[in-house]
């Protein structure tokens, strides 16, 4: 971690039924009046620093007993978005996942299972060895769980998504997401980490549904409804800031978060980005819905690691006014600005998944082998940079790139006389 910015520095730059209410819902309802949101201080991933913050942070919200009954099956999500390694940030560090596999054990639980769908057809078997689940879930006593084949159709909204048949066999779900910025977005925390339980091309195929920030947020919204965990874990010890979900920098928080409330403990995260929670729409999308409480004034941030939390501050990504707009805005505007993704030629290793990932079959590969992205056929859904496991792919807006070297020159001029 030499080198990392912390985030208390100055920043550089800029399953189940509809309804949701059992069995994974818990805590948090309608008529809730405030919200608890534990944070505790964690100085690294060693296993005793990490255990010692989760069992400060769940002990303020009661203990995990009253969240993991005797012989519960309980399923941890964590953020496995793509075969990274753990120092990337991309994806949830497994010392997180594996305190919290041998802390659910202990409290009673008979099996624990571990499960993620990544963004894109990646080898599971590479996904969970990159990410460092295969040695650190097993060796805790847990199980790693495949999403894929056979599924079982839920009703979210008006749509039927599918998710693993084995789904109803858990009783409890704990959200584990990884604390990121997010290119569209803005954050990617505890409410967009059920999204996760969709296997991955499905993932894909609603972006191409709800092609714009603010339409695939109210769809996001109606998945959380009714997939609501009954606790959620947020890994800030290390964060992602930037251009993330898959191409930002790690930023030394120093804390991990907890909940029985996703949408409170979002909340707290919202200020680090310089933002309100109401400013951003997977807060207060589901906030409107009864979903959990997002204002500020209704949530009890505790633990040692509030003070921490509250100074630290994330560089936020390129892109960040888009999911305001409607979705015809949202065309011209990445139409007008030329913002759209591109593949570095360089870096690409040619496996293609990007492709596959595409819902919109955007990206097709030329008489030479390499893989190109159409602009025309886009919707940039960014579900192809976020699959990249090579970094391969990045948003250019060549436009912005001349304003803000337009903007250089003019900041060097000399002073006018008189002026
Ligand atoms: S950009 Fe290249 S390396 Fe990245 S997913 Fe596509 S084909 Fe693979
Ligand atoms: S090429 Fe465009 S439409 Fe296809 S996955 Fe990438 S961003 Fe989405």
């Amino acid at each position: 971690m030499k080198g990392r910015r912390l985030a208390g520095d100055t920043p550089r730059g800029d399953p189940h039924p509809p309804g949701g209410a059992e069995p994974y819902s818990a805590g948090v309802d309608g008529s809730a009046r405030r919200s608890i949101v534990a944070a505790s201080l964690c100085a690294d991933y060693s296993p005793d620093a990490v255990t010692a913050a989760l069992e400060q942070a769940l002990g303020v919200l009661g203990g995990l007993p009253r969240f993991v009954p005797p012989g519960a099956t309980v399923l941890l999500k964590p953020n496995l978005l793509s075969p990274r390694p753990p120092g990337e940030a991309v994806t949830t560090h497994p010392a997180v996942v594996a305190a919290l596999v041998r802390l659910c054990l202990q409290a009673g639980a008979a099996r624990v299972w571990v499960g993620d769908s990544p963004a894109g057809d990646h080898d599971e078997g590479r996904l969970w060895r990159d990410t460092g689940m295969a040695e650190a879930v097993p060796a805790a006593g847990g199980e790693m769980r495949s999403l894929r084949g056979a599924v079982t159709p839920t009703r979210c909204g008006n749509r039927s998504v599918p998710v693993p048949a084995w789904l109803p066999e858990v009783d409890v779900l704990i959200s584990v997401p990884k604390l990121k910025t997010h290119m569209l977005t803005l954050l990617t925390g505890a409410v967009k980490n059920v999204y996760g339980l969709i296997p991955g091309r499905s993932k894909s195929l609603f972006h191409g549904e709800f092609p714009s920030p603010r339409r695939m947020a109210g769809f996001l919204t109606e998945v959380f409804g009714v997939f609501r965990p009954a606790l959620s874990v947020m890994d800030a010890v290390v964060a992602l800031e930037g251009d993330g979900p898959a191409n930002g920098s790690p930023v030394s928080v120093g804390v991990l978060l907890a909940s029985t409330d996703a949408v409170a403990l979002d909340a707290c995260c919202a200020p680090l980005l310089g933002l309100t929670p109401a400013q951003v729409p997977l807060i207060a999308g589901p906030a409107a819905r009864g979903l959990g409480i997002a204002e500020p004034a209704r949530i009890d941030l505790l633990g040692d690691g509030a003070d921490r939390l509250r100074a630290a501050r994330l560089r936020r990504s390129r892109g960040r006014a888009l999911q305001h707009l409607p979705e015809w805005a949202f065309r011209a505007c990445t139409w007008m600005l030329t913002y759209r993704p591109e593949i570095h030629p360089g870096l690409c290793t040619r496996c293609g998944i990007c492709a596959e990932t595409c819902s919109r079959s955007a990206i097709v590969r030329d008489a030479k082998g390499r893989y190109r992205i159409h602009r025309a056929a886009c919707i940039l859904c960014l579900c192809c940079l976020e699959s990249c496991p090579h970094h391969a792919i990045r948003v250019r807006s060549p436009l912005l790139v001349l304003l803000r070297f337009w903007r250089w020159l003019q900041e060097r001029r000399p002073p006018q006389e008189g002026a």
